[in-house]
């Protein structure tokens, strides 16, 4: 049996993380072809023990140079360009949780070398779509959003002609201040702001829920996935987070689907598609 190839951009971050618990548990079934590193040295040391990956590909130039000297057996680089020219094999699935920008272009170069890329990185989706699109297509890359309500709409869309949805409502907890008035909120600490209700997650998308944008964030990234008019969307406050996307469809009928809150859910279902494995 061929073990599925893996990549992991950003594998140290909370998506990261989430994923590399999933691929361990599973050694039989997966090879780490790749994980992608910026300044998380000490967890980076933890997942090549857990993982054994061939290539490695750090940011941070000391820890490069530390990690190159320490594993011989691996191949470590300090960018991009040089792994993309040595691999040559299809890569079958990658997963793009690098936060910010920083994801683009690594995104962006590596659907050429992989069959299936799920991309959790938000940023990358709405500044650069277009051009994601563009490499999908010419590459025959299949693309699964990871976002949780990205991913909602995307399975809930499944066998669905997009011409024949009416409504789709994206959820929304409210985040750490949503029973806030106006002048406590004034002198929030960023500590009581990055502490989400219901998800546990990185610094920068933790900020982004506190003052909301992550949800406009969230309706320009559904409107380039699916290809959308933003007058099809609307926002719910839904504190407890179970249900992430409700779509409504022109047979009259609504789905929507619900998951616990973690995000190891969706990460899961975009890596073990129509399996029969247990989450
Ligand atoms: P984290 O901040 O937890 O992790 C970011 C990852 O990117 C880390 O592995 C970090 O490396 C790496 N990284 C950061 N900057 C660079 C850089 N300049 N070069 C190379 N690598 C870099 O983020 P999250 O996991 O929370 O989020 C990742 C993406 O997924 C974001 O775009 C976010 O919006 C999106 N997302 C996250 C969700 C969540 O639940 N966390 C939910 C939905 C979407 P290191 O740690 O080694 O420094
Ligand atoms: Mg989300």
């Amino acid at each position: 049996l061929m073990k599925k190839k893996i990549a992991i951009l950003g594998s140290t971050g909370s998506i990261g993380k989430s994923t590399v618990d999933i691929i361990k548990n599973d050694k039989k079934n997966f090879e780490t072809i790749l994980l992608t590193t910026n300044d998380n040295l000490k967890e980076l040391t933890k997942q090549i023990k857990q993982l054994k990956p061939k290539n490695l590909i750090i940011n941070n130039r000391n820890h490069y140079l530390k990690i190159k000297k320490k594993y011989k057996k691996i191949n470590t680089f300090n960018n991009f360009d040089t792994f993309l020219r040595k691999n040559k094999k299809k890569i079958d699935y990658t997963i793009s949780a690098i936060s910010g920008l920083s994801g683009l272009q690594p995104t962006l170069d590596i659907i050429k070398h992989t069959k299936t890329i799920a991309i959790a990185n938000k940023e990358t989706i709405i500044c650069a779509w277009n051009l994601i699109e563009k490499k999908l297509k010419a590459n025959n890359t299949k693309f699964i959003p990871v976002d949780s309500e990205h991913f909602s709409i995307w399975y809930l869309l499944q066998n669905k002609e997009i011409q024949t949805v009416e409504e789709i409502i994206i959820t929304a907890s409210g985040g750490p201040f949503l029973n806030w008035d106006l002048k406590k909120i004034k002198k929030a600490s960023p500590n009581i702001a990055i502490k989400h209700p219901n998800w546990s997650m990185g610094k920068k998308i933790s900020i982004d829920s506190a003052t909301m944008m992550n949800k406009v964030f969230e309706i320009i990234e559904a409107q380039r996935i699916f290809n959308l008019d933003q007058t099809k969307f609307k926002i719910l406050i839904h504190p407890q987070s179970l249900v992430h996307a409700i779509v409504k469809f022109d047979n009259g009928l609504t789905k929507i689907l619900v998951h616990d809150t973690d995000m190891k859910i969706p990460i899961f279902n975009s890596i073990y598609e129509n399996s029969n494995k247990k989450v």
